[in-house]
């Protein structure tokens, strides 16, 4: 499972993928969002959405010095909270910027490849590949 980016001219910037992601979780605010959408200078310029990539040797699991990223087999990453001690080593190896700190919890927010943000997004620029990465579970 993954979430693509299937069309990132057509995002307007309404953060509503991040809202439903931490509505998803049972907060308000997007402190706890798993997917952030940055302006690249206004309307004109446009949007990139960051979001976890799956991939399959992923570098935020190799820097983590307690084993607290656990590796999915079809693809990224499980957090195993207890085990974080809140170094930020995988949110500096991340090559794709897509790990995000929860600051309240002191642990990076970690995708749980739910969809949630594709599905309510309503510009059709996410797409929830429910396929990807099958074959190797
Ligand atoms: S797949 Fe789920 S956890 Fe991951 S960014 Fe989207 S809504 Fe959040
Ligand atoms: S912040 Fe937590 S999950 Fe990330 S590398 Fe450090 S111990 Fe591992």
């Amino acid at each position: 499972m993954r979430i693509e980016i299937i069309d990132p001219d057509r995002c307007v910037g309404c953060e509503i993928c991040m809202l439903a992601c931490v509505r998803r979780q049972g907060f308000a605010g997007l402190a706890k969002s798993k997917i952030a959408v940055h302006s690249s200078g206004g309307m004109e310029k446009g949007f990139t959405v960051l979001v976890c990539r799956a991939c399959s040797d992923p570098p935020c699991a190799a820097v983590c010095p307690t084993n607290a990223l656990e590796v999915r087999k079809d693809g990224g990453v499980n957090l195993i909270s207890e085990k974080c001690i809140g170094c930020k080593n995988c949110v500096e190896a991340c090559t794709v910027n897509s790990i995000f700190w929860d600051n309240e919890a002191n642990k990076p927010n970690i995708c749980i490849y739910c969809g949630f943000c594709a599905m309510n997004c309503p510009h059709h620029v996410l797409y929830f590949n429910k396929e990807w990465g099958k074959e190797n579970v």
